[in-house]
């Protein structure tokens, strides 16, 4: 029998990778999707549009992540031997705008899935996108899997809670359930919200003539950036593994803010100092600060390294939008 996967999240960035990754490999994908007022879905677009792929190898399924009903129904019926929950409220910056769904979403969603999986026969194996920003504040840099939960948002709040839950599913009823502990991870099919993504779209567009200013909020803030097609192939080998247990998914460097504007404006040709205007209202009440994850229990029991440089990353994201603009 072929291998069955079901996605909560599969429309966000990394669902659409983790997508392809698993399709390549053979699976079965099953994705959750909320109700929006537009059918756009732009990262799964190109599987959409392949007859031999949606509809035969890739299926949707209508869900909220408060619908425990629903997302009930659809796990057993689709009976799936894994399960990735990447579905959440994910940006960081928002959730001290929208705390309480924040929480919903992502720290009492995950406990409702869980439940729902406790219940279920076959015992599938579920990974859970856990993230860095449980550790918010850490009293240890690097970080890793020991490291105690300090976090300093309520994206950071929900996701501990979500996160030792898991831990305590595991243990209590013997649940396959594990966490990927993941830093920072970017794309071209990154949330235009997100700081990484903005920078290199204005990069672009100030080149092309289409816009004239950036404004960003503190340049001085650092974390561990890394690919987002490095870290979904994290989850999968997370569930491969021969025991559950929980793994931190990072590069292990720190670099700024405004080292991604110095990489994205150099590959554009361009001074960022003429185009760069800071602005507080894009600080956040509280940033988190040394966030740098130790992969070594990743390599030694997963042999998972991240792949991808910073500067290629970011390089990669450039010419993305500087191709996408000119379209
Ligand atoms: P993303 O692009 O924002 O995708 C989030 C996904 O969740 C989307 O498919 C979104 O659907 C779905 N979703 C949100 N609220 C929902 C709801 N109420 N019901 C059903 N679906 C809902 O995030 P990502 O970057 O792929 O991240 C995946 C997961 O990893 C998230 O849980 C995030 O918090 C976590 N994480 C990410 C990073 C990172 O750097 N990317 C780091 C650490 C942890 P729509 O398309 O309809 O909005």
């Amino acid at each position: 029998m072929a291998d069955l996967a079901l996605i909560t999240g599969i429309t966000g960035q990394d669902g659409s990778y983790l997508t392809e990754l698993l399709l390549g490999k053979g699976y079965t994908v099953h994705g959750i999707v909320r109700r929006t007022s537009t059918l756009s879905r732009s990262r799964l677009k190109h599987l959409f549009d392949n007859p031999a792929i949606y509809g035969r190898q890739l299926f949707l399924h209508y869900a909220d992540l408060d619908d425990a009903t629903t997302l009930r129904r659809i796990l057993a019926k689709v009976r799936p031997q894994e399960i990735y929950h990447l579905a959440g409220q994910s940006h960081v910056g928002l959730s001290f705008e929208i705390p309480e769904s924040t929480c919903e979403m992502t720290a009492t969603a995950t406990l409702r899935l869980l439940e729902i999986i406790r219940d279920l026969p076959g015992s599938p194996r579920c990974y859970h996108a856990s993230s860095s920003e449980v550790f918010g504040n850490p009293a240890q840099v690097p970080q890793d899997e020991e490291t105690p939960f300090n976090p300093a948002s309520p994206y950071g709040c929900a996701k501990a809670f979500a996160t030792q839950m898991v831990r305590v599913y595991r243990q209590a009823f013997g649940l396959f359930a594990c966490n990927g502990i993941t830093y920072n991870h970017e794309s071209p099919r990154r949330g235009e919200n997100f700081v990484s993504r903005k920078i290199c779209r204005a990069a672009a567009a100030i080149k092309l003539g289409l816009e004239k200013e950036l404004v960003l909020g503190d340049l001085t803030a650092q974390r561990d950036w890394g690919d987002a097609r490095d870290y979904v192939r994290g989850m999968w080998l997370t569930l491969q593994h021969g025991t559950p247990e929980d793994f931190v998914f990072a590069t292990g460097q720190f670099h700024s803010v405004q080292d991604i504007v110095s990489a994205a404006f150099a590959e554009v040709g361009l001074n960022p100092e003429s185009y760069i205007r800071q602005d507080c209202r894009f600080l956040r009440p509280a940033e988190p600060h040394r966030l740098v994850g130790n992969p070594a229990k990743a390599k030694r029991l997963l042999g998972w390294e991240a792949s991808t440089t910073f500067d290629a990353l970011i390089r990669e994201m450039t010419l993305a939008e500087l191709t996408a603009l000119a379209r």
